[in-house]
């Protein structure tokens, strides 16, 4: 075994590298049975801890912690309180909760395509879609890429839009010097199992407006004035009053005693997955037959996720038939995303077509994800490479 593993380059060697695989650590298991034996398992002082801790590391003056990113889109969009036929602008090319959320919140998913390079939410898309009924734009920084806010925040300014930033992919990020979820109106992020940073599952909103925090800040369990910490507590009192029909979207102290020490270790976690990403992008450097990620250099990137594109006129196999081959080489990888505009439910309630996002209709054809976790040795990524080229070079046009 041993043998086997320090020959990771070597041919022949049958190695198993999944998609991904959590850095969960003794800590993180620690705080888990601290706050198990503690008596006090849902939201609390470990929850409140969390949320201070990380509106500190983002410098957001104020932070809500959710059970999910969802969560968390949901209640920034329900705020706005959409009128029917209200429209909010998004990605085409983003995870489902996005658009769903938009609906949820009573608004129409208006879809825009992306940037050729980045696969990020094109601002001049943005500008061609925004009608007298648009309330918000809803950017999403595909793979931690940050999206041109700049841009994306001058239309809103001009048309009095709400900017809610799905930044599930983008912790830690920055877009010309600025931490995302500082530069919107909120900020969404994610603690699903597979993001930068993991609670099990959880999320986050940061925001500027103390006022809007304050409001929300009920919102998230039921809209009612006292939360159970305050009722069931010695100090506490039974009496409460429902200012609004609120959610169920309170995170946990067990998922909060995770976030704690997986905040701690974000720099070390964010510097693996940056070396993760040199080493690829090094031994991929000469490779004809993929596009490689783009950064552009207003940004720092989170890296959440390594995207690849194949150049269809370089080989004679399409994606489909790639990811099947590195899934017989034991190599995971997944598609981050089916663009909406291509699903059942926006194809027949909206009528978009994949003409009207040529970009994005594109990539979805030839995006891929290679694996991407911080769990990764660089054996593993040698490992991937390796069998990524003879699978290219054995199917070269
Ligand atoms: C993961 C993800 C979400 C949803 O996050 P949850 O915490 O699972 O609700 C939303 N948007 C994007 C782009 C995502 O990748």
């Amino acid at each position: 075994m041993r043998a086997l593993e320090r020959d990771a380059a070597g041919q022949g060697e049958r190695r198993s590298v999944p998609f991904f695989r959590p850095d969960i650590g003794e800590e993180e298991i620690t705080a888990v049975v601290e706050t198990l034996r503690s008596g006090w398992l849902t939201v609390g002082p470990r929850t409140q801890a969390f949320e201070e801790a990380f509106a500190q590391v983002i410098g957001a003056p104020s932070a809500l912690a959710v059970s999910s990113c969802t969560a968390a889109l949901h209640l920034a969009l329900d705020a706005l309180d959409l009128k029917p036929g209200d429209e909010v602008i998004t990605s085409t090319l983003t995870f489902t909760a996005t658009g769903a959320t938009i609906v949820h919140a009573g608004g129409r998913p208006v879809l825009a395509d992306c940037d050729p390079d980045t696969l990020n939410l094109n601002p001049d898309d943005v500008a061609r879609k925004v009608t007298p009924r648009t309330r918000a734009l809803v950017p999403v920084h595909f793979a931690g890429h940050p999206a041109r806010m700049d841009e994306l925040l001058k239309i809103a300014r001009q048309h009095r839009l709400t900017v809610i930033e799905d930044a599930a992919h983008a912790l830690p990020a920055s877009y010309r010097g600025r931490r995302v979820g500082t530069i919107g109106d909120v900020t969404a992020f994610s603690f699903y199992a597979t993001k930068n940073l993991t609670t099990g599952e959880g999320g986050m909103l940061t925001m500027a407006d103390a006022e809007l925090a304050e409001r929300l800040r009920p919102r998230r369990l039921h809209g009612m004035s006292r939360d159970a910490w305050r009722r069931y507590t010695t100090e506490g009192a039974w009496r409460y009053d429902v200012s609004y029909p609120g959610f169920k979207y309170n995170m946990t102290d067990i998922g909060a005693a995770i976030g704690l020490v997986q905040l701690r270790r974000l720099p070390a976690l964010h510097q693996r997955r940056q070396q993760i990403v040199a080493l690829y992008n090094e031994l991929l450097a000469d490779v004809e037959e993929l596009q490689l990620p783009t950064v552009r250099p207003e940004v720092e990137h989170a890296w959440h996720l390594y995207v690849l594109r194949v150049r269809p006129d370089r080989l004679t196999i399409n994606r489909d038939a790639l990811i099947e081959l590195l899934k017989a080489e034991n190599i995971g990888t997944s598609v981050q995303f089916i663009p909406l505009h291509l699903h059942s439910y926006y194809r027949t309630a909206f009528g978009y077509r994949p003409e009207q996002f040529p970009v994005a209709s594109a990539a979805a054809d030839t995006i891929f994800s290679l694996p991407l976790y911080t769990q990764m040795g660089d054996d593993d990524v040698r490992y991937v490479v390796m069998t990524l080229r003879r699978i290219l070079h054995a199917h070269r046009r």
